[in-house]
């Protein structure tokens, strides 16, 4: 049995040493207990143990050892897992940034007397993303600026053209033109939710009341166009929350649009219910139905992936590039929600979001009641 275990931590050691991260393990008090090779290695020891007993400011420059021990006494202080970005050095000297995650390890006793981390060097993941990110912004502009001049010049033709003719010309490439540059805006989001780089929330406070009023403004002339019928409930006690207005606005408008568009007659309806107050957090449910063509069942789990359509424009009648629903998912996770759908063909879908949104300022009385 002995010689099995001594076996496994054998086995285990010659695994951590060939991973291409450095793995390593510090006491409480910020010695290091071992390391791997990769990171004995980089600090310029020939033997992994050579590192036993050390501190990070003996390994590292006071800056670099400074942010390291600050990061190991929260996960001393708060006994959880850590996963952060650190700045260190690479086997040449240079400078790199390494994912690190971080976990507290305990004694017999259940107290923490050490941890456990794994760095990853991500510099070479990073710089071509930052790569990737100009490229498209650089992109972006390129094609925007010329476009703008088709979408302009093209107006003028469509309005002061001699002929008829050329006036409808005019018409056409300009829609062409704003078709693509819709396009090109959606490519550039979608590449930018997967980056991340919508993360930033600015923080509004709110009427749900207010987002409703300027949404059906909005909604009304094609619903009238297509004779549907928009009826709106909402809760008489929807309190003021915070949250990113536009975000939410978009979000909300890009699922009314996608009910109309897939729905030929009958109703759009837009539901607001405040299902509970708790610590500072309102939970509200906002639900989205129409009486359109519905949704086959075997395609519902797939409509919210990138470009996925269920019902493509082969079939002629309904236009779209299959992002729209992959975006509103990706912004409803940013506000701290939930998104689900129940549809049935032929009779119609329901769309069901539910956030926690923070409560801004004020509880206001329902003069309704
Ligand atoms: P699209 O630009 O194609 O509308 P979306 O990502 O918004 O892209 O939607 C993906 C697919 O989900 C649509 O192509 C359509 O097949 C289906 N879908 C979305 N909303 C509805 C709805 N209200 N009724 C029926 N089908 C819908």
């Amino acid at each position: 049995m002995k010689n099995k275990f001594n076996n496994k931590s054998k086995v285990l050691e010659t695994i951590l040493n060939r991973l291409d991260c450095h793995v390593y393990w510090k006491s409480r008090q910020g010695h290091y207990v071992w390391c791997n090779k990769k990171l004995a290695n980089i600090l310029g020891f020939k033997n992994e143990n050579d590192i036993i007993g050390k501190t990070d400011y003996e390994l590292f420059a006071p800056d670099l050892a400074k942010a390291v021990v600050t990061l190991d006494k929260s996960i001393f202080n708060e006994g959880k897992e850590y996963q952060t970005e650190e700045i260190g050095f690479d086997s040449e000297n240079r400078k790199a940034i390494y994912l690190s995650i971080k976990a507290p390890i305990k004694d017999e006793f259940e107290n923490i007397d050490g941890l456990i981390g794994i760095s990853i060097d991500i510099t070479s993941r990073k710089q071509s993303e930052i790569a990737k990110q100009e490229f498209l912004m650089n992109m972006a502009h390129d094609l925007r600026t010329p476009l703008s001049g088709i979408i302009g010049l093209s107006y003028i033709q469509s309005k002061e053209g001699t002929k008829a003719e050329d006036r409808q010309h005019g018409q056409w490439i300009q829609d062409a033109g704003n078709q693509l540059l819709e396009l090109l805006n959606l490519v550039l989001e979608v590449s930018a939710a997967e980056h991340h780089y919508i993360e930033i929330i600015p923080r509004d406070s709110i009427y749900l009341e207010q987002i409703v009023e300027e949404l059906q403004a909005l909604m009304q002339p094609v619903m009238i166009t297509k004779g549907l019928d928009f009826q709106i409930k909402l809760d008489t006690n929807l309190p003021l929350i915070s949250t990113d207005r536009i975000k939410l606005k978009r979000l909300l408008l890009n699922l009314l649009g996608n009910a109309v568009k897939f729905t030929k007659e009958g109703k759009i309806s837009l539901e607001i219910n405040l299902l509970s107050i708790e610590k500072n957090q309102a939970k509200i449910e906002i639900l989205i139905s129409d009486t359109g063509i519905g949704i086959p069942e075997d395609k519902l789990d797939k409509i919210f992936d990138r470009f996925y359509r269920a019902h493509p424009s082969y079939e002629a009648q309904y236009t779209g590039y299959g992002i729209g629903l992959f975006l509103v998912k990706k912004t409803v996770e940013l506000l701290g929600g939930q998104i689900k759908v129940s549809s049935e063909e032929e009779k119609g879908s329901c769309f069901v979001l539910e956030f926690d949104f923070p409560l801004a300022g004020i509880k206001r009385i329902n003069t309704l009641s």
